[in-house]
Order: structure tokens, then C-alpha cells, then sequence
């Protein structure tokens, strides 16, 4: 018989900054992910407590069993297949690129040639971005979080980033010096992950409690919440 988890505190990797998935107001980890995560251990009835440890640290922290699950924004990858097991998605996403507002001069990824192009460790962006910057000529500045990466946009030190198009569309919405000039790319859909064959009670719980969220409607408020209610 397996030891009862019941009673255990699980560990749940974070990103630092990723609104409106994750991020900090009053000191508080706020954000999309932070209330379904909430709201499941509530309806399933389990402890757990937030590592907002940056997402490429939380992606070795759950390789290395420091963590036990991560909700970050996470994009369900073929690759990531390989080291983690995931739940079902819980949120249709995809890779965009974003140039400064006032920038008229980068229009498409040809105009990326000889450029500098800030991308973020460990993240679908940074892999598109990397699939294409010897076809278009660019060079890879890698940071740590998304803010960071924005920043490099925003100074001019950089002419470009990618990132998620619903974190990129948020930050605009919210202020943030940036426009999107391109269609976005096809990507994945987040998903809550654990490591491959690990914490298969957490993952039933999360999955039993995301399908009863979408059920009652908790999903959809939470989802309003950030978002608005948008058709
Ligand atoms: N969705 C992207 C990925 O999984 C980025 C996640 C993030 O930066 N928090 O790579």
C-alpha cells in the first residue's frame, strides 16, 4: 500500500512576473493561475504553497524533485513531454513578437537582421526565436523574466522580444510601451505540470478539480476576473 499523502503540503513552482498569470500586488502572488490553483486544493481538498522562483528555475527545481507540480504560464511542449507529465491545458496560448510603440521600422522578422532580440530563458518564445535567428539574421539576449526582457524593449537596447501573446496583449493593455506588429505564432497550451511519473495523486487532484471549475463556472469568473468578460 502506498504512504498516504494525505495531510502533505505541496511545494507549487511559480514565474516571478507573468501577468495576469502570476504576479505580485501588495505583496501577494496574485493572477490566473494563482486563483485556479486556489480554487482546486479547495474543491480537492489538499494543502499546497507557492515558489515564485522564476520559470526557468522552477522548470530544474520540479526536474530535480525540489518542487512537487508548477503553474506558470507553462506551455504543453512535445519536448517538455519528455521530462514532465501534464494536466489537461487550462488555457490556449502562443508566441508573438513585440517592438517598441513608437518603433516604424521593424515590421516582420526580415527587418530583425543585425538586431539584438531579447527573449526569456527556458520559454516557448526563446525557442521560436532560436528556430529562426540564423534564417533572419539576429542575435539572442536572454533574460531571466518577462519585465526584464521588456525593459531591454522599451530602453531601445533591444529591438525586439517574444513572448506569450496573452501576457504581451495584458501588458499593453496595461500600459506597457509595447505594440505587436506580426501574427502570432501556433504554440501550446498551458498546462499544470509535475515531473514525468511523479505526484500522480496531485495530478488526478488537479485534473478532477479543473474539470469541476470549468463545470460551475469558477473557471470562467476567475478567467472575467483578469480579463474581463470578453465574448
Ligand atoms: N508559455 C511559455 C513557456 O512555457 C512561457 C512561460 C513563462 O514565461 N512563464 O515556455
Amino acid at each position: 500500500v502506498a504512504q498516504s499523502e494525505e495531510g502533505k503540503t505541496y511545494l507549487i513552482g511559480t514565474d516571478i512576473t507573468f501577468a495576469p498569470f502570476e504576479f505580485q500586488r501588495d505583496g501577494k502572488y496574485i493572477g490566473i493561475d494563482m486563483d485556479l490553483m486556489a480554487a482546486i486544493a479547495q474543491d480537492q481538498g489538499f494543502k499546497y504553497e507557492i515558489r515564485p522562483l522564476g520559470f526557468n528555475a522552477a522548470l530544474q527545481a520540479l526536474q530535480a524533485n525540489q518542487i512537487d507540480g508548477m503553474i506558470a504560464g507553462m506551455s504543453i511542449t512535445d519536448e517538455r513531454k519528455q521530462t514532465f507529465d501534464f494536466s489537461e491545458p487550462y488555457y490556449e496560448s502562443g508566441v508573438v513578437m513585440a517592438v517598441g510603440q513608437k518603433n516604424d521600422t521593424i515590421k516582420g522578422y526580415e527587418d530583425l537582421r543585425g538586431q539584438r532580440v531579447a527573449v526569456k530563458t527556458g520559454t516557448e518564445g526563446y525557442s521560436f526565436a532560436s528556430s529562426i535567428k540564423d534564417k533572419y539574421g539576429f542575435t539572442l539576449v536572454p533574460f531571466d523574466d518577462s519585465a526584464q526582457m521588456y525593459q531591454e524593449v522599451t530602453s531601445g537596447n533591444s529591438v525586439a522580444c517574444f513572448d506569450d501573446y496573452p501576457v504581451i496583449a495584458y501588458a499593453i493593455q496595461q500600459g506597457l510601451q509595447l505594440k505587436t506588429v506580426t501574427e502570432k505564432e501556433k504554440g501550446a497550451p498551458y498546462g499544470f505540470a509535475v515531473n514525468k511519473g511523479r505526484n500522480t495523486e496531485l495530478m488526478q487532484k488537479f485534473n478532477t478539480g479543473l474539470a469541476n471549475l470549468k463545470a460551475n463556472g469558477q473557471y470562467d469568473s476567475i478567467v472575467a476576473k483578469y480579463l474581463g468578460s470578453s465574448t
